[in-house]
């Protein structure tokens, strides 16, 4: 599997480095954020490494986003928000600061729920 030896987000996927699993498949991981903006906000990554949006094959992101509505499921389950919002952010200046590609999702829990 395609992993960056210095890629925090690999050691989660290789276990040298602790985090919160919501879900897990064969190509998939999703964890709870390290500094979550609302309750239960969640990253879903693909277990190999592609930096961004850019270097992520269809094949790939086609099975990320497959995996979005069970991760949605258990964090509704878990966290019972009233909506959520999926978010990506690609390159410096769209705010990423990670560089193995990943998604958010930011459970809301309305007015006053610290994000937007
Ligand atoms: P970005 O800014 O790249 O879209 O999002 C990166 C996210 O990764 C941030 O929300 C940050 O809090 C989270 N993060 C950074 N390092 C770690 C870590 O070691 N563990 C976890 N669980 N989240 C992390
Ligand atoms: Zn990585």
């Amino acid at each position: 599997m395609n992993h960056d030896e210095h890629c925090i987000f690999c050691k989660i996927v290789k276990g040298e480095i602790p985090a919160y699993k919501v879900y897990e498949d064969e190509n998939v991981l999703a964890f709870l954020d390290i500094s979550q903006v609302t309750k239960g906000h969640t990253l879903v990554i693909p277990k190999e490494h592609y930096k961004d949006i850019f270097a992520l094959p269809a094949e790939a992101a086609g099975k990320l986003f497959a995996a979005v509505p069970a991760v949605a499921a258990a964090i509704k389950e878990s966290f019972d928000p009233i909506g959520l919002n999926v978010l990506n952010n690609n390159g410096e200046p769209a705010g990423q600061s990670v560089f193995h590609y990943h998604v958010h999702i930011i459970p809301r829990y309305g007015k006053g729920d610290g994000f937007g």
